[in-house]
């Protein structure tokens, strides 16, 4: 038989779309009764649930959604479950997750102002509001990237471009060596950058953070001179506000001044704590980013976007077009310099039409309801501090600054090396009861438990199940 042409019928859509839905409402209705984290499953499992030759003909969609339904659903990690608390918990939120379907159906590529004008200018003028939303001046120029990671090398391809002015043409061949500088405590997406950017893992220095984990900018001061007596070009410093294990928040009107005092470009990476910008209580954390050059924040982490959407602000967006545009004649549009091409501002030609979720959820929630949620996760985390602090046999390991504890199992008569063993057994037993997910990190060389509070249907009621747990599995592992 010869196959048919075209795409699925309207009809056979229309009624697959209505379907799809329906099971999407229930999932997020239902989510809470299911595991966060599968069930005993080992590496391959799913893949060989699925195998078999290529699909040679076709197939109905009915049997290829009962597949998902029976197969990959099981697999995997629920990050949209109230009760994940791993990495950064986050939300695809109702908003979010309209937006990212219709984005999905009109499938737009705003590489130039004409691949698709709406698209582009939404993009403007929903990081203008955001931008006004988080207190940041109008001279911050906004873009949305797929991941901070994307982000923080665009902004610093940009700090090259400033301290090397003939990157573009030269490379960094014969040309003094550079050096970007961030806390101990920055994310693994900074020394990635910096390796990417051409200036070796040498080009990358720590400096060294305080008692809270809060970057002391003295170090940083100290590593410049330094380093400048030493030859070398300090070309970035990279604030975090929010860090990754403890989301401390470095002082950025500090290290400002001393990264101007070297001409370094600043870039913030507020990829988690940006959004707690909305909080006017949480201003003063806040405190000089609007000096920076330029600031990555995620709505993907804490502004309940479905991933993929990080912002980058960047207040001279002309260093960030010089290190990036390129266009052949293929791309050359009439408009010219009257319009904003997108392409023109990183590595990646076309673009998803991401604004359109962030647009949706900027209106249906508000600033106002975006600060209400945030604020509510901070009560909670602060909460589980309590409980926390007043548990014996249990040791906060960090302040909690916005949404995130960090803490460990340390009962009496137990040492370093026994601690370290008993934290990272109790994370995978809290993540085999399949109540919840947590993850660890290490906090001066010690295992400690790492849980954030995200997810937008995230309730007290959620965490205080969470804490029993943790503290049920940790008793058998004890005294098992
Ligand atoms: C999560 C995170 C990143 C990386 O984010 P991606 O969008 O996954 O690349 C970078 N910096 C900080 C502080 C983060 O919390």
């Amino acid at each position: 038989m010869e196959p048919t042409l075209g795409d699925l019928p309207p009809e056979e859509f229309r009624r697959l779309a209505r379907e799809v839905a329906d099971w999407m409402a229930t999932y997020l209705e239902e989510i809470d009764g299911q595991r966060v984290y599968p069930d005993a499953l080992e590496p391959g499992d799913v893949r060989r649930a699925l195998a078999g030759p290529p699909p040679e003909e076709p197939e109905e969609m009915d049997e290829i959604l009962a597949d998902f339904r029976r197969e990959v659903v099981p697999g995997l990690t629920h990050w949209n479950h109230p009760a994940f608390f791993g990495f950064f918990a986050i939300s695809a939120s109702g908003p979010g997750i309209l937006g990212e379907m219709l984005a999905a159906a009109l499938n737009v590529n705003a590489l130039v102002w004409r691949g698709s004008p709406a698209a582009t200018e939404l993009e403007e003028l929903t990081l203008d509001w955001l931008r006004s939303m988080l207190g940041l001046p109008e001279v911050f120029d906004g873009t949305i990237n797929d991941t901070a990671s994307t982000s923080t090398l665009y902004a610093l391809a940009a700090a090259r471009e400033r301290a090397y002015p003939e990157v573009g043409r030269q490379g960094l061949f014969g040309q003094p060596p550079g050096r970007v500088y961030a806390s101990e405590q920055a994310h693994s997406s900074v020394e990635k950058a910096v390796m990417a950017l051409g200036l070796g893992r040498n080009g990358y220095r720590a400096v060294a953070t305080d008692d809270d984990f809060r970057m002391d900018p003295e170090a940083l001061r100290q590593a410049m001179e330094e380093d400048v007596a030493a030859g070398i070009r300090p070309m970035a410093v990279v604030p975090t506000l929010g860090t990754t294990s403890t989301t401390a928040l470095d002082p950025v009107d500090r290290v400002v001044e001393v990264a101007c005092a070297y001409d370094a470009w600043v870039h913030v990476d507020a990829a988690y704590g940006g959004p707690a910008a909305l909080l006017p209580e949480l201003r003063s954390h806040f405190q000089g980013w609007e000096r920076a050059d330029s600031i990555v924040v995620n709505p993907h982490k804490w502004l309940f976007t479905p991933v993929d959407c990080s912002v980058l602000y960047c207040q001279e967006p002309e260093t960030l077009v010089r290190a990036f545009s390129l266009v052949p004649a293929y791309l050359r549009t009439p408009e010219g310099d009257r319009v904003k091409n997108l392409m023109d501002y990183g590595v990646a030609l076309g673009r998803r039409f991401r604004s359109l979720k962030l647009w949706f959820i900027l209106r249906a929630f508000g600033r106002t309801g975006l600060a209400a949620r945030i604020r509510h996760h901070i009560h909670l985390a602060r909460h589980l501090a309590e409980w926390i602090d007043v548990e014996p046999g249990w040791e906060r390991m960090a302040p909690v600054p916005l949404g995130l504890v960090v803490f460990r199992y340390a009962p009496e008569g137990t040492d370093e090396a026994e601690r370290d063993e008993l934290n990272r057994a109790l994370i995978e037993a809290a993540n085999a009861s399949g109540e919840l997910f947590v993850g660890p990190t290490e906090l001066g060389g010690h295992v400690v438990i790492r849980l954030s509070v995200g997810n937008i249907k995230t309730t007290e009621e959620h965490l205080s199940r969470a804490w029993r747990v943790l503290r049920e599995e940790a008793a058998k592992l004890f005294e098992g």
